[in-house]
């Protein structure tokens, strides 16, 4: 806790140290400056540290950096988030190397693609700032980054890095959360900056500025892409081919300061000479932090496992991807519990320290890290990782598959597509397939998204069942299964042969399958996410349409339950041109049909076949609720399926009239408190009349209790564990007199018997169909489902409703990913899709959450079935 003092001087007694600071002194360290570079309080009116710079003000410093130094500055805009605001990169380098940065980044992308360098590359570090938009100290440590390097005068260091390498400043990654802490903290602060943890400016109201517009946590999307902050972020660092990417942000006010190297465990897909760089900058920056006397730590807690982080999913591209933690004020000043006061000045000033420091590493080693960069990149383009290819078959969720190739394009993959009917592998591909091959520079990055399984280091599993056994918690950060061919529902084989076809790119449009001729209707089967979506845009337009619960064939041709047909007979034709329009714009598959007549099944008149209507839609909202899961079920449901949903806040639930909805969302959460007992009475009422109710994960237990619940299920405690006993006890005042003869008699007398089941960090688990439920149409094979947390329900009766999806039986079970054993044990059988009648309405329940970070998009069709067709069965 250096200059904690003058910390406070900022901050509280600002107006009276104004003239102690010399005015060009602002980049918290001492020297001169250029007076030619404007500070951040001659731009906006504060001295770094001294507030929070919102969004506006970042913007604005921004543009007079780049307006005092156009020689030595480039700003480029690389996305717009969802409420409208640019995000943008600052580069940052001597004028001789600016002057010719087109050709640094042309002979980067030459080493990129594993070709020999022609000499002009310079290595690049790109740092990054706020992904979570409440971890506010990193933004203003950009802008005094940025300062520094280009007002420093007589700074050998900050030389140096202009001279030697490029430096890519991504100042603010998440503005829209950015913005929405500031406003909430100027809103509540007062007369004083108050260091209560209790504070209003410090406890944020939901959603938190953490999040985006859609609550992502934009530090888990790297693979994923969904959100358009992301998307842009992966091309503009695919465009420059950094050597070191870091990631800075805040943790809890009570921690000091993280840097690399990380923690176990580490993904396998890492390479040695990676591990040794990652030593190399942690030793650069605890020189930095020994000089100032600035306690920190390394190796523990932040992990490098999961590839979708910023410092994972730039690993896996061949740079040294970092995270960097600074313990948070959460506002200007905030007391610790041991009694010291960490100011935004003191964080600001550690990310700054992180950031030079980081950055002066790279400029004293620019070969090495070039050299590193360039062997990685080849020796995968040589096959250093594999010479067969992944094949994706485009016969099965064949819109999933083709947005799972771009999606991979996007993050720099070579994906190359074969139109069908080929073979393969001694397999035949009807539709075609895409081909990845494992030769490739960014091969490591393909095998850990497209491998089945990543395992974890032995050695690293075998300390955490040691820590288990002894009743402590484990230490895995994040999810220990992502397979993206898993989790689109998609084929994905591994084939000994070298890949051939036509590259496609992230934006090659997805080619409609309009097959059939006849003028009798239009039928969309049930397959993948692009037919729930292009019914659901249909259905917007009052296009009308019909459902059917059950398979039939016509014309030999088989079409499954769930199959929507659209009858001329009931659309004009200017709609029935429109439906056409749509499948072209969505990529759809569409089977124009001659007449009703069909081979087997039903037929277009059966009562099979019910009216589909646009349902409306209502999502519980704020306290109580997950704002995670609450972001991915709307953004599943408007993004990728267009059906538009209004949020209702939790509080106005109980007098809400609900009778304006088809269809009520109920996230993640812990909403029963917040409902009160008339909330849920209005739950019951709204599904009483006719109905559905959508309750996800922890938010089932609000709607399993009492005498009759409206989902008959129970939540379980751990194997092994006797919670009615323990209950029976507790009540009386005497325990019953025992001996405890046993070590392993004395661990049982200490056991919780309240325990919940083990924490699941998350993997991904195989479920069965109960096929004669509308709600499986589309997953007869059965899913694959992420599973985790404690929650592990019995299963209904089938007096009150049907299990509709079950884990499978326990030796079947694991897809993908890593389970405790008790947990692999308790889970099969159990169920993961719940639907019990009520009155004229259909309660559906979810053990898990379909949506998580919308990155299981195989199982769209499923949310489609509760939201989009579960009314239309219900009426
Ligand atoms: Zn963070």
């Amino acid at each position: 806790m250096q200059n904690t003092l003058w910390g406070q001087c900022l901050v509280v007694l600002a107006a009276l140290c104004a003239g102690v600071q010399p005015v060009q002194a602002q980049s918290f360290v001492d020297g001169s400056f250029d007076p030619a570079v404007p500070t951040l309080e001659a731009t906006v009116g504060h001295a770094p540290g001294t507030r929070i710079t919102s969004p506006d003000e970042t913007y604005a410093y921004l543009k007079a950096l780049t307006a005092a130094a156009p020689e030595r500055t480039r700003m480029v805009q690389y996305a717009t988030s969802w409420e409208g605001r640019p995000l943008y990169y600052l580069i940052l380098s001597s004028p001789a190397n600016i002057a010719r940065l087109d050709a640094i980044r042309a002979d980067l992308a030459n080493i990129a693609a594993g070709r020999a360098s022609n000499g002009a590359a310079l290595p690049v570090t790109w740092l990054a700032y706020g992904v979570h938009g409440n971890e506010i100290s990193s933004t203003d440590a950009a802008l005094m980054t940025a300062y520094h390097l280009l007002s420093a005068q007589g700074d050998a260091r900050a030389a140096k890095i202009m001279a030697e390498t490029i430096v890519v400043i991504d100042p603010m990654q998440n503005p829209d959360g950015r913005a929405r802490f500031v406003n909430n903290f100027l809103a509540s602060s007062g007369i004083a900056p108050a260091a209560d943890r209790q504070a209003a400016e410090h406890d944020e109201p939901w959603p938190s500025g953490r999040v985006n517009h859609y609550m992502f946590d934009l530090n888990r999307d790297w693979f994923t892409l969904s959100q358009p902050e992301t998307r842009g972020k992966v091309a503009a660092i695919r465009s420059w081919n950094p050597v070191v990417v870091v990631d800075l942000h805040e943790m809890g006010g009570d921690e000091t300061y993280f840097f690399s190297p990380a923690a176990q465990p580490f993904n396998p897909n890492l390479s040695a000479a990676q591990i040794r760089a990652y030593e190399l900058i942690g030793r650069a920056n605890a020189a930095a932090f020994d000089a100032r006397g600035e306690p920190y730590f390394t190796r523990e807690v932040y992990d490098l496992f999961y590839p979708g982080y910023g410092d994972t999913w730039n690993a896996h591209q061949g740079a040294i991807g970092s995270t960097y933690e600074q313990g948070s004020a959460r506002g200007l000043v905030f007391e610790r519990r041991d009694g010291t006061r960490l100011t935004y000045a003191d964080g600001v000033r550690n990310h700054f320290t992180a950031s030079l420091a980081t950055a002066g590493a790279v400029a004293d080693n620019p070969q090495r890290f070039l050299t590193d960069f360039a062997q990685y990149r080849a020796a995968n383009a040589s096959g250093a990782a594999g010479r067969g290819t992944y094949v994706i078959d485009l016969s099965k969720r064949r819109w999933n598959a083709e947005s799972l190739g771009r999606r991979l394009a996007a993050q720099g993959i070579t994906v190359l597509r074969r139109d069908g009917p080929v073979s393969a592998c001694a397999k035949s591909y009807p539709l075609g397939f895409l081909a990845v091959p494992q030769a490739q520079p960014a091969a490591r990055l393909v095998k850990s998204l497209l491998d089945r399984d990543t395992p974890l280091p032995a050695d690293f599993l075998a300390e955490q069942e040691r820590r288990r056994s002894q009743d402590l918690p484990h230490e895995l950060y994040d999810v220990t299964a992502w397979s993206v061919g898993l989790m689109a529902g998609a084929e994905v084989t591994l084939c000994n042969a070298a890949a051939s076809g036509e590259a496609i790119t992230g934006d090659t449009p997805i080619a409609a399958r309009p097959e059939g001729a006849g003028a009798f209707g239009v039928a969309v089967p049930w397959s993948d996410s692009g037919q729930a979506r292009l019914v659901a845009l249909a259905l917007r337009e009052g296009i009308e349409a019909r459902v059917t619960d059950k398979a039939f064939t016509k014309d030999g041709r088989a079409f499954p339950r769930g199959t929507v047909v659209f009858p001329a007979g009931s659309n004009r034709p200017e709609k029935m041109a429109r439906l056409a329009a749509l499948v072209r714009e969505v990529g759809a598959h569409s089977v124009a049909l001659d007449s009703g007549w069909v081979d087997s099944g039903p037929n277009l008149g059966s009562e099979s076949f019910v009216r589909l209507t646009l349902p409306r839609v209502a999502i519980a909202w704020d306290d109580g609720i997950s704002q995670l899961s609450a972001g991915a079920m709307r953004y599943v449901l408007e993004r990728r399926l267009g059906l538009p949903v209004t949020p209702i806040r939790t509080q106005r639930l109980a007098r809400a009239d609900l009778a304006d909805y088809d269809v009520l969302l109920v996230p993640e959460g812990e909403p029963a408190a917040v409902l009160g007992e008339a909330g849920q009475r209005a739950i019951r009422e709204f599904v009483r009349r006719g109905g559905v109710l959508v309750a996800v994960g922890d938010s089932l237990e609000t709607f399993s209790g009492g005498d009759a619940p409206m989902l008959a299920v129970k939540r379980e405690a751990a194997l092994g564990r006797e919670p009615a006993a323990d209950e029976k006890s507790k009540d009386a005042d005497l325990a019953e007199a025992a001996e405890i003869a046993t070590d392993a008699d004395y661990r049982e007398a200490i056991k919780d018997q309240q325990a919940l089941p083990d924490t699941l960090p998350g993997a991904l688990l195989n479920v069965v169909a109960e096929r004669d439920h509308f709600l499986s149409a589309g997953y007869d094979d059965g899913a694959v489902v992420l599973a985790t947390g404690t929650q592990i329900f019995t299963p209904l009766g089938r007096d009150v409703g049907m299990n509709v999806l079950r884990f499978a039986a326990p030796g079947n079970l694991i897809a993908s990913g890593y389970v405790w054993d008790e947990n692999r044990r308790q889970l099969a059988y159990k169920p993961y899709l719940m639907a019990q009648q009520q009155g004229r309405g259909l309660v559906i329940g979810f053990a898990h959450d379909p949506s998580t970070r919308a990155y299981l998009d195989g199982l769209d069709l499923l949310i489609a079935n509760a939201v989009l067709i579960a009314p239309s069965r219900v009426r």
